[in-house]
């Protein structure tokens, strides 16, 4: 029995016999060519074969992912057939004589450096990944390779692999009870997939190929990133028994997909998704989501290649109130900056981006896009309900001017007969410690706040959020962090307003009793965290945990103390 460890990437446990995925050989000579046309001809024809057999891996894809997953298939053809990469292909057969598997490989390591490059572009780099999946197959097809075939498993199987492409991950069929890899992270295609999928899967163990052999048993433990291998006879069953244990209580959560978010003694709190696209509207719905808290619209930033134009941006919104049908969407406009760089807005080198030019501060400047976000979201604003919020609020004159530019635009709008909801909230996220400070002072100007504890928590305790050397300091449970998140809700109630909570600690099962002593009016959190929180909340009594409040704020000086008492008080429900 062996043990290593990774990231865990998707919830859940898996012990079946693992299956080792070779990675075909894909080397060979790049010798020169005498005859341009010939290569030229082999090229087409592999084009031609990988495009019928991606089409063909899609179509199994579509009925086990989700048509956004699917997704990413018609962008592996759009690749195939790019006119620019094609012609880069033919470029080097044609004027430096390659063969057309060195034109091909040349290009791709091009194109992959360049997208590699961009380090602070979690986008672009995962575009590398699909243009070396994409082109492996082409010059597999060139050099006769064979690329392994995931959808012949056929009895219950791990799969562990140096890395799954998405063409890999789609192919994985119910056999494939989970998965392992060498390299990934959290936010890797393999692990978004292996969770839309309700696969267990650890990522990113350095070592799985390496130590795991084709055909022993394994554990993965999806839940702390371990995979055991080759396992005594007590550890299965161990296994066994808390795999059990988690598919009963996913069919008890499943129930909660069309009930309301009700604690024991009966008081409501709405459960909201982040998103941060259209696509994630499926996710959505399929965990019963009562509402959108956070719409991070920088992604749609992030996801172009140009500023998006108003049009673009109106069909986006549209298309997520729609969706609502009438449930409240919180959008937040554009938070650029800091860790998201688009590559067509050159910022100035920082030696703090965090605490530089970024998300309100920008708009605030550059007048002229958030004019034209705002001018999108008050058009999209008629089909359904919408709030608009401002990311990165420091002082009440940045509150003001947001809403003075967004009130000219209404009203510009309006003049000229453009028909505009009259039923918009504007609020602002509290992320900056000088604003939750002052709460009860923005309280009278804002219709709603959203406590963003990414940032709130990385300002307060002047801890870098991307630097692992200080994450010790990411405490959601310190006293400190608490007061001001308690201050907050305190102070848009006494002004009749509300307050929602969209950083990661809504969804923090330590937090959540928290969160609802004090008040908190709307949890939003990444949707697969909803039915879990829900049970969780049909479990608490809001007295009590108001009583938890106090002590945690009046009594307790640590995060770990805090911790305790919170984790104390749960494990005593029943
Ligand atoms: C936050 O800061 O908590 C937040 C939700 O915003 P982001 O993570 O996008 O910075
Ligand atoms: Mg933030």
């Amino acid at each position: 029995m062996n043990k290593i460890t990774g990231i865990a990437a998707s919830d859940g446990y898996a012990i079946a016999r693992a299956f080792l995925l070779e990675q075909p050989d894909l080397t060979f000579e790049e010798t020169k060519s005498d005859q341009p046309e010939v290569e030229v001809d082999r090229l087409n024809k592999a084009l031609e074969e990988s495009r019928e057999e991606i089409t063909k891996i899609r179509e199994i894809a579509k009925g086990r992912l989700s048509a956004e997953e699917a997704e990413v298939f018609n962008a592996h053809l759009q690749m195939l057939d790019d006119p620019e990469m094609i012609s880069a292909y033919q470029q080097k057969i044609n004027d430096e004589g390659l063969n057309a598997q060195a034109a091909v490989r040349q290009t791709a390591d091009f194109f992959i450096t360049i997208f590699k490059s961009m380090e602070d572009n979690p986008y672009m780099q995962e575009r590398a990944a699909d243009v070396k999946d994409v082109t492996d197959r082409l010059i597999a097809h060139l050099i006769g390779a064979k690329v392994p075939n995931l959808s012949l498993i056929d009895e219950d199987s791990v799969v562990v692999a140096y890395d799954l492409t998405p063409s890999d991950t789609a192919q994985l069929n119910h056999f494939v009870k989970g998965f392992v890899t060498n390299i990934g992270g959290r936010t890797s295609h393999s692990a978004i997939m292996a969770r839309s999928l309700e696969v267990a899967a650890v990522v990113g163990t350095s070592e799985a190929v390496e130590k795991v052999e084709d055909g022993q048993t394994i554990i993965v433990d999806g839940f702390e990133g371990e995979v055991i291998i080759d396992p005594d006879q007590a550890t299965i069953e161990a296994y066994q028994q808390k795999a059990e244990a988690f598919e009963k209580q996913k069919a008890e959560w499943e129930k909660l997909k069309e009930a309301k978010t009700l604690t024991k003694d009966g008081k409501h709190f709405d459960i909201a998704a982040n998103i941060g696209s259209p696509k994630d509207l499926e996710g959505v719905h399929a965990n019963g989501a009562e509402a959108v808290g956070l719409y991070r619209t920088e992604f749609l930033y992030m996801d172009s290649d140009h500023f998006p134009t108003e049009e673009e941006q109106f069909e986006a919104y549209k298309e997520v109130l729609e969706s609502l049908d009438g449930k409240n969407v919180v959008i937040r406009t554009m938070d650029i900056g800091g860790d998201k760089k688009l590559p067509y807005l050159p910022l100035e080198e920082e030696m703090n981006p965090f605490l530089g030019y970024r998300a309100i501060r920008i708009c605030l400047h550059q007048t002229d896009m958030f004019r034209t976000q705002l001018r999108a979201l008050l058009r999209a604003s008629v089909y359904g309900s919408l709030s608009i919020m401002f990311p990165m609020i420091a002082t009440l004159e940045e509150f003001r001017q947001a809403k003075a530019i967004y009130l000219e635009e209404r009203e510009a709008l309006i003049k000229d007969g453009v028909a505009v909801s009259d039923d918009i909230q504007v609020g602002m996220m509290i992320e900056i410690p000088a604003a939750a400070v002052l709460a009860d002072q923005f309280a009278k100007e804002v219709d709603f706040f959203s406590i963003g504890t990414n940032d709130l928590i990385q300002y307060s305790m002047a801890a870098d959020r991307m630097n692992n050397t200080v994450s010790y300091l990411y405490q959601p449970y310190n006293p400190a962090v608490l007061r001001l998140i308690k201050f907050v809700i305190e102070s848009s109630h006494k002004y009749g307003k509300w307050t929602g909570m969209c950083g990661e600690v809504a969804g923090d099962q330590t937090a959540i009793p928290l969160l609802v002593g004090m008040g908190l009016d709307e949890f939003s959190m990444s949707a697969t965290s909803i039915l879990k929180s829900r049970a969780l909340m049909a479990k608490l009594d809001s007295k009590e945990c108001q009583g938890l409040v106090k002590q945690a704020v009046e009594e307790k000086t640590t995060s770990q103390e805090v911790q305790e008492l919170v984790e104390n008080y749960v494990n005593g429900l029943d």
